[in-house]
């Protein structure tokens, strides 16, 4: 059994020991990072610990400067797709929690999951983010790898078919991870939500989530069954954001110090209102907007190469402004609802994981994101 990496007491002494940090010290990290060699914890904790304005804005240049170095004006475009939202969990913060019972509980058919696919490729879609909640009846393996093959063999006239089919599924065996990766994914999407321990158990009281280990540990048998390629993340919102930064960055090394590389995605979802789920409706530690930019900001000083993932429960108008700080991949034109895509007059909010922030078309966005000079790619072979 792999042993916990993430330890509360080391992050919470990190972060205590970095703060009230000088600007001599804030500037000297600043320039190592325009090396493109990332950062450690300490050096991350010193720039989360940074309250002045103006050096703020100093880690906000480097990050754009960064950006534009490695990624360029190129930003990858992708949709998620939701085909089951029967839950075994109760995640305080979810729409799909077993307790909603308003919810409009759907597992989409073989032919359904066809026809959302259809109506993503008319759109110009390459690359989809496959989801389920967690019910083993509803939603087994080999239900969602069915559901991964049919949707790879859809191919529309004259958009063509999907290329890469991203998954994020809880937390398998190695030997079912091995599955997956026959079925050739694309990325493992997998969230810690919170890595403090604490805050994880309030916010999982029961199901098979609840275990903070077999979760954290999920990309260390993903990576041992041959999925080098795994995606992390955290749900901001649930504790503090400092912490939360590091815990991902503590993941990634952990990653990279096993199996020689790292975290190949970093997500940054905030917490968005979801039906008859609390702790959305009110975030236990809320980011505000300024911090939200800066965490983004300080993810891509300390990562330089690892992409960073912004879904749309961001407003058209945050993610305008975040893009330049650091983002390389967003998901477009959006439906939390199984079902979603094909019939778009269903209530999302009442059937969606949760609410939307920006609900653009997959069209608008591309209109938006061109007129600000970025290329949205689509495509895999570019
Ligand atoms: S976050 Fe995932 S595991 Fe938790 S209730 Fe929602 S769908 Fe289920």
């Amino acid at each position: 059994m792999i042993q916990d990496f993430i330890s509360d007491e080391k992050i919470q002494s990190i972060l205590d020991k970095a703060k009230n940090p000088s600007p001599k010290r804030v500037e000297e990290i600043i320039g190592k990072a325009h090396e493109l060699k990332g950062l450690t914890p300490e050096e991350t904790a010193v720039l989360l610990q940074t309250e002045d304005k103006e050096l703020i804005e100093k880690i906000k240049h480097a990050a754009r400067t960064i950006k534009e170095a490695i990624y360029g004006n190129r930003l990858v475009l992708f949709a998620p797709l939701y085909i089951a939202n029967y839950c075994s969990n109760n995640c305080l913060y979810c729409g799909f929690r077993r307790d909603n019972k308003e919810l409009e509980r759907v597992a989409l058919s073989m032919e359904q999951i066809e026809n959302e696919v259809r109506v993503l490729e008319r759109e110009g879609h390459k690359r989809l983010l496959m989801l389920c909640g967690e019910n083993p009846k509803r939603s087994s393996l080999d239900y969602f790898i069915e559901a991964i093959e049919r949707a790879y063999a859809v191919k529309t006239e004259p958009s063509g078919e999907i290329r890469r089919i991203n998954v994020e599924i809880a937390p398998l065996q190695v030997e079912e991870f091995k599955r997956l990766k026959e079925a050739k994914i694309g990325t493992y999407v997998l969230f810690q939500e919170t890595y403090h321990h604490g805050t994880y158990t309030v916010m999982h009281p029961s199901g098979p989530k609840k275990d903070y280990l077999w979760r954290l540990t999920a990309m260390d048998r993903a990576m041992e069954a041959g999925i080098s390629d795994v995606g992390i993340g955290a749900l901001f919102g649930l504790y503090d954001y400092k912490f939360e930064v590091l815990g991902l960055l503590l993941h990634a090394l952990h990653l990279e110090a096993t199996f020689g590389v790292g975290s190949h995605t970093i997500s940054v979802p905030r917490l968005e209102p979801a039906l008859n789920a609390p702790a959305a409706i009110k975030p236990p530690m809320p980011v505000s907007d300024k911090d939200f930019k800066k965490l983004v900001a300080i993810i891509r000083l300390a990562v330089p190469y690892t992409g960073m993932i912004l879904s749309t429960r961001e407003t058209a108008a945050m993610r305008n402004e975040v893009f330049g700080l650091g983002i390389s991949q967003i998901s477009a034109g959006s439906r939390t609802n199984p079902g979603g895509y094909q019939d778009d007059s269903s209530d999302n909010f009442r059937a969606g994981q949760f609410n939307l922030g920006d609900t653009r078309t997959t069209e608008e966005v591309i209109y938006d994101i061109t007129k600000q000079g970025y290329i949205p790619s689509f495509c895999t072979a570019c």
